[in-house]
């Protein structure tokens, strides 16, 4: 084939991954690969969930984006303005046009805090924070530490959120954190939320719930938050419910790119791109790939479901550029652990038809499913360097892979 140029907007989790399996798959003659990514900061992010809790420090969890790509692939650090999808090409904010034969959306999501009343007003992040940043995570910690006492809500504004389980885990950290200072018993802990549970899925919202509860941590739902008074500690709804808080722990609004808005075409209404569930090709154009937390799929934002994503991505660029049918081997297959507190955690795995059953992953003498072992505890640590040495240079992980595996589970769901 003649030597093709492969514009990745977005350094983060699933461009670099991408990125890094496109430059396996290609020698050099046969593809040049550019990533586009406004700094150069890689987080992981699954590890902000440690920090207000003393537990990570930020500098741990950052490296330069640089570094994680390979060899031959060309980075900018540079801000997207718009993708010309007539014409095959992308603008940067230095005014440099990126021409190229296939693009790949990876530019993930941006919060949004400032789309709630209030929320950025008085009290943001000196009672009202967010750990959903590093910068936020990061004075979340300090707030915790002078913290003695008093009304904690954990609060998410609106679905989608990236990793939809990270507030529920959350608060059952801050049970632990708590205890563990002695002053649990001085704190009431609330768990808000826009959903009628306390997870998307039934099973195993069943299964939170059930925590939530042994826990001491009130679950109220139905909760859309519409204003913050963040100087006097209150959260308001908009059918005028009120929850008073001394500390707010928010998930703010999420919405895609605005660059996505500013490229006709591209997005949907919140700055989504719309995408084949199975393909992850496009409509706008069959050149255009997305993939992780900017595309519109009805699975889980997550850093799991960008790694499964790659694998067909990666598969279906090659296929686009040999002329041959698409693979349609994404399931919508999603995989997290969920913290809940004294060195234990929850697993679950699941697609977009099956939702998360108990049993063992990834066969039946795996890690156990929808119940608390330490050995999870263990896994979600062990994840973060998997993430660093293996996913984002495009290893193969044995077990873990695009079609979610069936082997170790359990057919009938078993109710907590
Ligand atoms: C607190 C927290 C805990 C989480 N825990 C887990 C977990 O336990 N397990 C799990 O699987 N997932 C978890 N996630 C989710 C996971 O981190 C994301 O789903 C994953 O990073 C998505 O990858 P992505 O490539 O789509 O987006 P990102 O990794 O966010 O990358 C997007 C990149 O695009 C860049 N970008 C955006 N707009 C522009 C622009 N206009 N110009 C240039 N660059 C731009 C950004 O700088 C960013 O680097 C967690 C997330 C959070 C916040």
């Amino acid at each position: 084939m003649s030597r093709k140029r492969i514009v990745v907007l977005g350094g983060g989790t699933g461009g670099t991954m991408t990125a890094n399996r496109l430059r396996r798959r290609f020698d050099a003659d046969e593809a040049e690969i550019h990533v586009v990514d406004r700094d150069d900061r890689h987080v992981y992010q699954p590890g902000l969930l440690f920090v207000p809790f003393g537990l990570a420090r930020v500098e741990e969890i950052v490296r330069p984006r640089r570094r994680q790509l390979r060899n031959g692939v060309v980075f900018h650090e540079n801000e997207v303005e718009s993708v010309w999808v007539e014409r095959d090409e992308v603008l940067l904010d230095d005014g440099t046009v990126l021409p190229y034969d296939v693009l790949v959306i990876a530019t993930g999501v941006r919060l949004q805090p400032e789309e709630t009343d209030g929320l950025t007003g008085p009290g943001w992040n000196e009672r009202a924070f967010t750990f959903y940043s590093p910068e936020g995570a990061a004075q979340l910690q300090r707030a915790l530490e002078g913290f003695e006492g008093g009304r904690l809500v954990v609060n998410l504004v609106d679905m989608p959120i990236k990793c939809p389980v990270a507030p529920l885990e959350f608060a059952f950290l801050a049970d632990w954190y708590l205890r563990e200072r002695g002053i649990r018993h001085r704190t009431e802990l609330v768990y808000s939320t826009p959903l009628d549970a306390a997870f998307t899925k039934p099973i195993a919202s069943e299964h939170l719930a059930g925590l939530l509860s042994e826990r001491e941590i009130e679950l109220v739902t139905e909760f859309n938050a519409g204003e913050v008074d963040g100087a006097g500690g209150k959260l308001v709804s908009y059918d005028g419910r009120e929850l008073d808080f001394d500390l707010l722990v928010t998930v703010p609004l999420h919405g895609g790119a605005p660059y996505v808005e500013r490229s006709p075409g591209l997005g949907d209404a919140l700055g989504f791109v719309p995408t084949d569930r199975r393909t992850l090709q496009t409509p706008v154009k069959p050149n255009v790939f997305a993939l992780g937390d900017a595309t519109d799929l009805p699975t889980s934002k997550a850093g799991s479901v960008t790694h499964f994503e790659a694998e067909v991505l990666t598969e279906n660029v090659a296929r686009y550029f040999a002329g041959a049918e698409l693979d349609a081997g994404y399931d919508g297959h999603a995989n997290c652990f969920i913290e809940t507190g004294f060195h234990k955690a929850l697993l679950i795995d699941f697609n977009y038809e099956t939702e998360p059953l108990p049993g063992r992953f990834p066969t039946a003498f795996g890690l156990p499913l929808l119940r608390e072992s330490r050995l999870n505890h263990l896994g979600k640590l062990m994840f973060q360097w998997v993430y660093w040495h293996a996913l984002l240079p495009g290893r193969e992980i044995p077990g873990l892979g695009p079609a979610m595996p069936m082997r170790g589970k359990k057919q009938t769901p078993i109710h907590a």
